[in-house]
């Protein structure tokens, strides 16, 4: 079995960390429960020139490892990974917070899981000429059983898979979010994920 994770909001807890860095730099006090949209320049209100500070300062090295676990993630993913199956973190970040992000996941315990940055949200104006490990092309021709991820903005990338399985971790960005097909369960927390692919 191959299951995709997304890492921001599925593995670690990013958006709770950028209300932070909002607080700091900005004076921006929206609390994590009011982020009603995936687009933290919306969500915070912010400049472009302030988001683009934003940004950069959520993708230092010393920031990315910062992130606190979603708790049960490594313990959930692990099981999965002792039995044989296939841990796959592909994450919107670009390739230059990759080294951080390959540390952070092996210092919590994911060293078995492998990384590959998709360029999922054309984020790249952020840091200009961003990179990214996998291209589209290569994401286009790996298959999945399960796939784990927060932003509906990412559905998409889910439709050449017609049996893949998505549990989507509940997050006040993706409340309101339409489901594409009947593939898709909201999921709480890891504990519910395990249930889910367990029951399978
Ligand atoms: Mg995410």
């Amino acid at each position: 079995m191959k299951i995709y994770v997304d890492f921001d909001d599925c593995l670690c807890e990013t958006a709770k960390a950028f209300t932070k860095i909002a607080a700091r730099f900005f004076q921006k006090d929206v609390p994590y429960e009011e982020m009603h949209s995936f687009n933290l320049q919306e969500s915070f209100g912010l400049t472009d020139d302030e988001y683009q500070k934003l940004m950069a300062e959520g993708h230092t090295d010393e920031v990315l490892l910062s992130y606190d676990e979603t708790p049960g993630a490594s313990r959930v993913l692990n099981e999965f990974i002792d039995e044989g199956h296939e841990v796959f973190v592909i994450t919107g970040r670009p390739a230059v917070a990759y080294g951080a992000s390959r540390k952070w996941l092996d210092e919590h315990g994911l060293d078995r899981a492998q990384l590959y940055c998709l360029n999922k949200y054309g984020r790249d104006f952020f840091l200009k000429d961003s990179e990214f490990s996998l291209e589209l092309e290569d994401y286009y021709k790996m298959k999945f059983d399960y796939a784990i991820e927060d932003s509906p903005l990412a559905f998409k990338y889910f439709d050449h898979m017609p049996d893949l399985k998505v549990m989507v971790f509940d997050r006040p960005w993706n409340k309101n979010a339409e489901f594409p097909n009947g593939n898709y369960t909201r999921t709480p927390d890891w504990d519910k994920i395990r249930q889910l692919i367990r029951k399978e």
